[in-house]
C-alpha cells in the first residue's frame, strides 16, 4: 500500500538526524538569548495545568510580574502567546465599537496598534512623529484636546527606531481628559525604568523574549482599575474569546476554572526569568542595561559610526546605527550571522536599508557582548566599505 510520508521522514534515508540547533548570539531586536537557568526550567517535565504545584507557580508569576512592572493591578497575568497576543488583549478588552482611539505613532509598532484597534471597530485617529523622534507633552495634550479619545495608545520603547518615549506627565493628562492610557512596554520591561502605577498606565503588555531573558511564547498583560471598570460596564462581550481577560481571570483568579491548557513549561521559564530579575534587583538591571548601552554607543562612535537617535531619547535595550554610505547593510549582517553566529537586525519600514538594530536585552546586556560586537564591527566592516 502506498503510504504518504512527510518530506522530512523520506529524507531520513538520506540521513535526517534528531534536531541540533546552532549557537547564536542574538544581538538583534529580539528574541534575545535566554538565561541558561530559564532554559533548564523549561526543560522540566510538564505538570497538569491544575496541579497544586502549578497553581502555586501561577501566583508567583503574577506576583513577580506586578513587581517588575511596579504595579498592584489585580489583573496581571501572562497571555499564552507572544507580545502581539498581549497587545491584542489590551485592545480587545478595552475597545468598544465606535470608541475613539488616539494612537501616537513614531515607528512600526504604533502602526500595529492602529491596525489592531481598527479591527475592533474603533474610530482610530493618529498623531505621528518622524521615526527617531518622541512626542512632547504639549503635542500629546494638543491631540487630547482636539480628539477627546476614549483611549490613548502608545509605545514606550519603539524597537523599530531605538527611541524611548518620555512618560512624565502623560498619565496625568489622560486622567484630566478622562481617557485610558495604553502602553506597549515590550522592549522596556526589565531593561529601563518603568512604573505602571506611578505613571498612571491603565493597560500594558510585554513579551517574554526581550528584556526578560526567556524564549518567545508568553505575553505579560496588565489592566488597572479604570480599564477594569470600562470592561465591566461594556455592553457586548469581548469580541475575542481566547484573550477575554474576564474569562482568563476565572482561571488565574481564585476559581481555577479551565479556560485553555496553559503552556506550563513556558510559565516555568518566565517564573524563573522573573525570579532572576527580582534577585538581581530592578534598579541594578536598569543600570546594567544603561552601562552596557553607553559602552556600545561610545564604541560605535569611536569607530566613526553615527547613531540614528539623539542621545537624550536613546533606548538602552535597542540601538539604531546608521549604515555608512556605500555599505550593503544586509550583506554585512548576513556575514556576521554566517561567519560569527551573531545576529544583528536590519531596519523596518522607513528605516529599511538605512540602519542596523543592535539589541542588548536582558541576559545579553553585558560588557563582554558589547566588546565582542564592537570588535566584529572593527575587524569586519572595513571590507564592506567601498
Ligand atoms: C517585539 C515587539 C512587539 C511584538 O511582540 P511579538 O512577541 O513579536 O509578538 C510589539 N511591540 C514592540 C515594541 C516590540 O518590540
Amino acid at each position: 500500500m502506498q503510504q504518504y510520508l512527510p518530506q522530512v521522514l523520506e529524507n531520513r534515508q538520506k540521513g535526517l538526524k534528531a534536531i541540533s540547533t546552532p549557537e547564536r548570539l542574538l544581538l538583534g531586536p529580539g528574541p534575545s538569548n535566554a538565561h541558561p537557568d530559564v532554559l533548564r526550567a523549561i526543560a522540566r517535565p510538564p505538570v497538569g495545568h491544575l496541579d497544586p504545584f502549578y497553581i502555586e507557580l501561577m501566583g508567583e508569576v503574577q506576583e513577580l510580574l506586578r513587581h517588575v512592572w511596579q504595579t498592584q493591578n489585580r489583573l496581571t497575568l501572562p497571555m499564552s502567546g507572544t507580545g502581539s497576543a498581549a497587545m491584542e488583549a489590551t485592545i480587545a478588552n478595552s475597545v468598544e465599537p465606535g470608541d475613539k482611539v488616539l494612537v501616537a505613532i513614531k515607528g512600526y509598532f504604533g502602526n500595529r496598534l492602529s491596525d489592531m484597534a481598527s479591527r475592533y471597530q474603533a474610530e482610530v485617529v493618529h498623531i505621528e512623529k518622524e521615526w527617531g523622534q518622541a512626542f512632547s507633552l504639549d503635542e500629546i495634550e494638543e491631540a487630547l484636546v482636539l480628539h477627546r479619545p476614549a483611549i490613548l495608545a502608545m509605545v514606550h520603547a519603539e524597537t523599530s527606531t531605538g527611541v524611548l518615549q518620555p512618560m512624565e506627565g502623560i498619565g496625568d493628562l489622560c486622567r484630566k481628559f478622562d481617557c485610558l492610557l495604553l502602553l506597549d512596554t515590550v522592549t522596556s520591561l526589565g531593561g529601563v525604568p518603568l512604573f505602571l502605577d506611578e505613571w498612571k498606565i491603565d493597560l500594558a503588555y510585554s513579551c517574554s523574549q526581550k528584556g526578560l531573558s526567556c524564549p518567545p511564547g508568553l505575553g505579560p498583560f496588565s489592566m488597572g482599575p479604570r480599564a477594569e471598570e470600562k470592561l465591566t460596564k461594556r455592553k457586548g462581550k469581548v469580541p475575542n474569546w481566547y484573550l477575554d481577560v474576564s474569562l482568563l481571570n476565572q482561571y488565574w483568579g481564585s476559581n481555577r476554572v479551565y479556560h485553555h491548557t496553559a503552556p506550563v513549561n513556558m510559565n516555568f521559564g518566565i517564573r524563573e526569568s522573573l525570579r532572576l530579575l527580582a534577585e538581581e534587583g530592578l534598579e541594578n538591571s536598569w543600570n546594567r542595561h544603561k552601562a552596557s548601552a553607553s559602552r556600545l554607543w561610545d564604541g560605535l562612535e569611536r569607530l566613526g559610526l553615527r547613531l540614528h537617535v539623539d542621545e537624550s531619547l536613546r533606548l538602552a535595550t535597542l540601538t539604531t546605527v546608521v549604515i555608512p554610505e556605500g555599505v550593503d547593510g544586509k550583506a554585512f549582517s548576513n556575514h556576521l550571522l554566517n561567519k560569527h553566529g551573531v545576529e544583528v537586525g536590519g531596519g523596518l519600514g522607513s528605516l529599511a536599508g538605512k540602519v542596523w538594530r543592535i539589541g542588548l536585552m536582558g541576559y545579553n546586556s553585558t560588557d563582554e557582548n558589547v566588546d565582542y560586537i564592537l570588535n566584529l564591527f572593527e575587524m569586519e566592516l572595513p571590507s564592506f566599505q567601498k
